[in-house]
């Protein structure tokens, strides 16, 4: 028995151990993190926060499984705060009775009501837009809608990943919610018809399709463009980000299409206080900055300013819908997806 607790303990912080943030197990002072986002863009925000606070942060990181590991480690889970990329991740957390209630104005006062949980179950931390890159060659325009995507005159012109990925079924969700399931399955049948080639790659994929004369339009996220244009590893990839521009998609019915990243509280959480003080922390001024900026994203509090490469990109209005309600319709989006075919 008590070898065994000792190797899940010793599993558990295996990344932990590697990234050096390793102490003595569940001391007094610490808070532990599972999260979904890379060490790269979490740690410097950990490492203020100690700062701060004198609390040591011990963090796993992975691209999966995390929730399902909660679920599985139940109520002897060492985690406090669960990180997660995607608003997705957050709502199944919560859904499957894996987070608890935080009521405090430090946080409720920062995050927009639309951009967190009504039962305040999870928050988001920073946003992103689902934009349109546009050919500044062969496609010089200045405002455009999600509508107008579906109508005739884009035909054989845009470019996107998969329909069936997490973030344009967000997309889809949201046109959904706006405009009813029936008005939906007809723009997503339009979009179809003006894709130049079949759904695939990733976003910044589609900027390389753009550049390479394949399409004038691509749908893809904001920050992507940052990470093109500052892609040492791959410097191409910023002759891809050059050729396009930034398009905010917005129209009479609803705003520029916005996910974000989040967190949340676990239900089973240990160090309850230190893990409201790190969530407290990560929606203040300061850390919303260090955060959005590492990553190229808008912080969730409107009064925090963006990167000055952000917002070169100019401003916009996010929808107003609640990503709640988004993350609720992404089954109905995943449907209609299906229903049309978008990826044959
Ligand atoms: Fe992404």
């Amino acid at each position: 028995m008590f070898l065994s607790r000792r190797l899940v303990l010793a599993l558990g912080f295996a990344a932990m151990v590697s990234a050096g943030l390793a102490g003595h197990a569940w001391a007094d002072g610490e808070v532990n993190v599972y999260s979904y986002r890379q060490p790269a863009l979490i740690n410097p925000l950990f490492e203020a926060f100690t700062a701060k606070t004198g609390i040591k942060v011990r963090a796993v990181f992975a691209d999966n499984g995390l929730v399902e590991r909660l679920a599985q480690e139940g109520r002897n889970s060492p985690a406090d705060v669960l990180l997660s990329a995607d608003v997705g991740r957050l709502v199944e957390a919560a859904a499957r009775g894996l987070a608890q209630p935080v009521t405090s104005p430090a946080i409720t006062d920062k995050v927009p009501a639309n951009l967190r949980d009504p039962q305040n179950l999870w928050f988001g931390l920073t946003m992103r837009a689902r934009v349109v890159y546009a050919s500044r060659e062969r496609a010089p325009i200045t405002a455009i809608s999600y509508e107008e995507l579906a109508e005739p005159k884009w035909k054989g012109k845009i470019c996107m990943r998969p329909g069936n990925h997490p973030y344009n079924l967000g997309l889809i969700a949201a046109m959904i919610a706006h405009k009813g399931e029936d008005a939906a399955r007809q723009w997503l049948q339009g979009l179809k018809a003006n894709l130049a080639v079949k759904p695939s790659g990733n976003d910044r994929s589609q900027a390389k399709s753009v550049f390479a004369g394949e399409c004038d339009l691509a749908i893809a996220n904001t920050y992507y463009m940052g990470k093109m244009l500052t892609e040492e590893k791959e410097p191409e990839q910023k002759e891809w980000a050059k050729s396009v521009q930034i398009v905010f998609p917005a129209s009479p019915d609803f705003g520029t299409h916005v996910n974000v990243s989040g967190m949340l509280m676990t239900s089973s959480a240990p160090n309850r206080d230190n893990a409201l003080k790190l969530m407290e922390f990560l929606a203040s001024d300061e850390a919303q900055r260090i955060y959005a900026d590492g990553n190229f994203e808008y912080p969730v509090n409107p009064a925090v300013p963006a990167s000055e490469i952000v917002q070169s990109w100019g401003t916009f209005t996010p929808d107003a819908l609640n990503v709640a309600e988004i993350a609720r319709l992404e089954p109905a989006a995943s449907k209609l997806v299906d229903e049309v075919q978008f990826n044959d």
